[in-house]
């Protein structure tokens, strides 16, 4: 087996989350996003049919649980979506959604940050949304809270804040695909591995933050979490 010492440099690692209520450390293998997951969202990004929800996904070292998060360059439109994350603990391929959940470790709010005008001009042109989503410290997450101490999650508020104003507030029961059928069909593309983390889609009222914004977001039963947006670094 290669030792570390063969590498050109120290490798670059993915991030690692604090557990809640332990000492315990979750390291992230990837990041995979649901988009379109709640009616009332899809139909305010333009939607004007049922279509059934779609994947990206962000890079394994985008997850930030700091107080301080740096706004990105090369936009003028950040915007928040808070999202239920899925937190897993065991991999696998052709998952069924009757044995899904027995994949999950746990839970935590996060805010799939989005460059809102990059992406629009993506769709515009039909060109991928990496630059849109996929930047330096765009996953903004809380604590991964264990199944073993919130259980599984299918109803409750999911609600984000500003600057104590209310921006986003939805209801877990909304989402069009839940958690099991999220995990089910991200099986069929992907050998899903422990440390995968799924960020399963935002209702509606997204809009945009500014530097200074404070941020407090929270999905009833699960968890909180508090961000503070800097200058750009
Ligand atoms: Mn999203």
């Amino acid at each position: 087996m290669r030792q570390a010492m063969d590498t050109l440099f120290e490798a670059h690692g993915a991030s690692v989350l604090a557990v809640a209520g332990s000492d315990a450390l979750f390291p992230v293998h990837r990041v995979y996003c649901v988009g379109r997951n709640y009616a009332a969202h899809a139909r305010e990004m333009g939607a004007t049919e049922k279509e059934a929800p779609f994947f990206f996904s962000k890079p394994p070292d985008a997850p930030t649980q700091a107080a301080a998060v740096a706004y990105p360059p090369a936009t003028s439109e950040l915007h928040h979506e808070v999202e239920l994350v899925v937190a897993l603990g065991r991999g696998g391929r052709a998952i069924a959604e009757t044995d899904a959940l027995e994949h999950v470790y746990g839970y935590a709010v996060g805010v799939d940050l989005t460059r809102r005008d990059l992406q629009a001009a993506a769709k515009r042109e039909g060109r991928p949304w990496d630059v849109a989503k996929g930047f330096d410290e765009s996953a903004p997450i809380s604590e991964i809270h264990p199944v073993a101490e919130v259980g599984h999650p299918t109803r409750g508020v999911i609600d984000l804040n500003v600057n104590g104003d209310l921006r986003q507030r939805g209801e877990l029961a909304d989402m069009i695909w839940p958690v099991a059928a999220i995990i089910a069909a991200l099986s069929r593309y992907f050998l899903l591995c422990p440390g995968d983390l799924v960020f399963t889609g935002t209702p509606e009222g997204v809009g945009p933050l500014a530097v200074g914004d404070e941020v407090h977001c929270r999905v009833e039963g699960v968890g909180a979490h508090r961000f503070r947006m800097v200058a750009p670094r």
